[in-house]
């Protein structure tokens, strides 16, 4: 059995080697990241050209079922994998690590909805994590932001005040609260992203009373099946075979 498993996060990895080599897999990166981590096993890197290069793919390849475990945020490819693989009948799953609880968070809908809400609550040192492509939403912004994303943004996307922060997750407490203080932040801005790799911030942005704008994650397409941890994939793919 072939199983495409599209990833770029952590628990793709871990499923990928929990199944190789029982399971002919091929992992497949969206390739935003120069050096990304990559999986055990087959891999390939890039864009499948949409939904029409995805169906044509799927068929080349043979493939007989299809884990989504990309990030959360990767809507256009978990509707496009959701549609196609309705389409041709292919076994589908997402994997879809579990949302943090956005306790006293403010919660909006969108980066520029962050931004907007940046600006109204005045806030003036920002720490911003939304990730690379999520910085643009604050390019006119005037308040400060200390920006931590694994690859480097596009500098016309880059506020006028900011600092960068290169680094790759994952987080302890004591360094978040350490980062948070140094730097005399007075607001984190994050994904939803869930999971235990980037959790500390919050945690330490409650500890110090700093108030937290959350994205909230994209909707899932209906009716697709869904399924939290990487044993749970592991099993279902076991069923599909
Ligand atoms: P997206 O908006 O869902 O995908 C845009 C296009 O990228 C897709 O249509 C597809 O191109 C390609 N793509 C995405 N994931 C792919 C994969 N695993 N294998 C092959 N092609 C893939 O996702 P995104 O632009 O990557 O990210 C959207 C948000 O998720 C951002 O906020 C980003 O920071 C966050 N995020 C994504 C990843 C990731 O691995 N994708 C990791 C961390 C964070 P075609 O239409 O050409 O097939």
């Amino acid at each position: 059995m072939r199983v495409l498993l599209l990833g770029g996060t952590a628990e793709a990895r871990a499923l990928a080697k929990t199944l190789v080599p029982r399971v002919d897999v091929i992992s497949s990166l969206a390739g935003r990241v120069l050096d990304p981590a990559l999986p055990v096993g087959r891999v390939r890197i890039g864009g499948f050209g949409g939904v029409e290069g995805l169906r044509r793919w799927l068929g080349d390849q043979r493939i007989d079922a299809v884990v989504d475990a990309t990030h959360p945020f990767a809507a256009t490819m978990t509707t496009h994998a959701a549609q196609v693989c309705g389409e041709l009948q292919i076994p589908h799953l997402v994997l879809a690590r579990p949302a943090w609880d956005p306790g006293e968070a403010i919660v909006v809908e969108s980066d520029s909805k962050a931004a907007e809400t940046v600006a109204q609550q005045r806030y003036s040192r920002v720490f911003l994590t939304t990730g690379r492509s999520g910085v643009k939403a604050f390019a006119d912004s005037d308040a400060w932001f200390l920006i931590r994303a694994v690859t480097e943004p596009d500098s016309e996307a880059l506020p006028r005040h900011h600092q960068l922060l290169l680094s790759r997750g994952p987080y302890r407490y004591d360094d978040e609260f350490a980062l948070l203080r140094k730097h005399r932040i007075d607001a984190l801005v994050t994904k939803n992203s869930g999971g235990d790799m980037t959790r500390a911030k919050l945690d330490a942005a409650a500890a110090l009373d700093i108030p937290v704008v959350m994205v909230a994650r994209p909707e899932l397409p209906g009716g697709v099946t869904v399924v939290g941890t990487v044993q749970e994939a592991a099993d279902w793919v076991a069923e599909v075979r």
